[in-house]
């Protein structure tokens, strides 16, 4: 039986609202849909919801079809996703560098459904303009001329650093949110740009904590130690390999309690700081890198993970 005039104008009504939240609400989703079918949609979300430049982010995929495996592209390198069966999404970490432009970014997302379909979309993201501080230096910084066998040391040690920084592990294997490498006060930002008559003599590439020397650190996440050694300018120095990409750094430390090749857990100790290597003072610098990017490790450590 057919509703009276005003149960139909109630019930319009009622939908035009739902339809008008729903359109709200799934703006980003439709503005992606590409050469697929809109059942095939996938969706996309962020942490950090708001990305900049310098920001590490966690994309999150739900596809309304079960997938058999999912990969993206973004700022031209390869986004690995991995699926976790608790919350049924697809989880890729990436990175934005410090200087990319503010603009419109374009995640391409290719999927294979689990009974072989190919759905391929471009999901655009806005990368929005992070401010870092500038210290201006009342003198330019001093670097003493190196003698030779300390010239090879650093030369050895640069392509050392190369071919671990150049490691992508394709799985995960961090898990949850990342932990902060101690319990300290930041002394020295991500970002900063120390310059002299206006020219950037430096960016600092990570996060300054204060540390005594002999503070125990602690991994931020599970991972692979992929580094464990002395070295010229980062003391002692430790790299782990968290897979997609993501490696994390810990530098001038006075003890290592790592070795290269080691499985650690989060939170697990991989050494004492210290001021060993180019540091003035005792501290704990650490930083993040995907594939290539330095990262602010503050960021990181303020997401939420699964
Ligand atoms: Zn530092």
């Amino acid at each position: 039986m057919a509703m009276n005039f005003i149960g139909k104008h109630k019930v319009t009504a009622a939908l035009l609202l739902i339809a008008l939240s729903l359109a709200v609400r799934s703006e980003r989703v439709l503005a992606f849909q590409s050469n697929s079918a809109p059942r095939n949609k996938l969706i996309v979300t962020s942490e950090p919801e708001v990305i900049v430049n310098g920001s590490p982010c966690l994309f999150r995929v739900k596809s309304r079809k079960p997938l058999r495996s999912l990969s993206g592209e973004w700022q031209g390198r390869d986004v690995f996703f991995d699926f976790d069966a608790r919350d049924g999404a697809w989880y890729g970490f990436a990175g934005v560098g410090i200087d990319v432009a503010a603009g419109r970014q374009r995640l391409r997302l290719e999927a294979t459904t689990t009974t072989g379909a190919q759905i391929s979309y471009i999901y655009p993201i806005r990368v929005g303009r992070a401010k870092y501080p500038i210290a201006h230096l009342g003198v330019p910084h001093q670097f003493t001329e190196p003698d030779d066998e300390t010239l090879a040391r650093i030369k050895e040690e640069q392509a050392l650093k190369k071919d671990a920084f150049a490691r992508v592990t394709p799985s995960r294997l961090w898990s949850g949110r990342f932990a902060a490498p101690i319990d300290s006060v930041i002394t020295n930002e991500f970002g900063i740009r120390r310059t002299f008559n206006r020219k950037v003599q430096s960016v600092h590439q990570g996060l300054d904590l204060r540390a005594d020397t002999g503070t125990p650190v602690g991994a931020m996440n599970s991972g692979v130690v992929i580094v464990a050694r002395e070295m010229f300018f980062e003391g002692g120095f430790v790299v782990i390999d968290h897979g997609q990409g993501l490696l994390t750094l810990y530098m001038h430390l006075s003890e290592i309690k790592a070795h290269e090749g080691d499985s650690v857990a989060k939170r697990q100790i991989i050494g004492l700081s210290g001021g060993t290597g180019r540091a003035t003072a005792p501290h704990l610098h650490t930083g993040v890198r995907w594939q290539g990017i330095y990262i602010d490790p503050a960021t990181l450590l303020r997401m939420q993970l699964p």
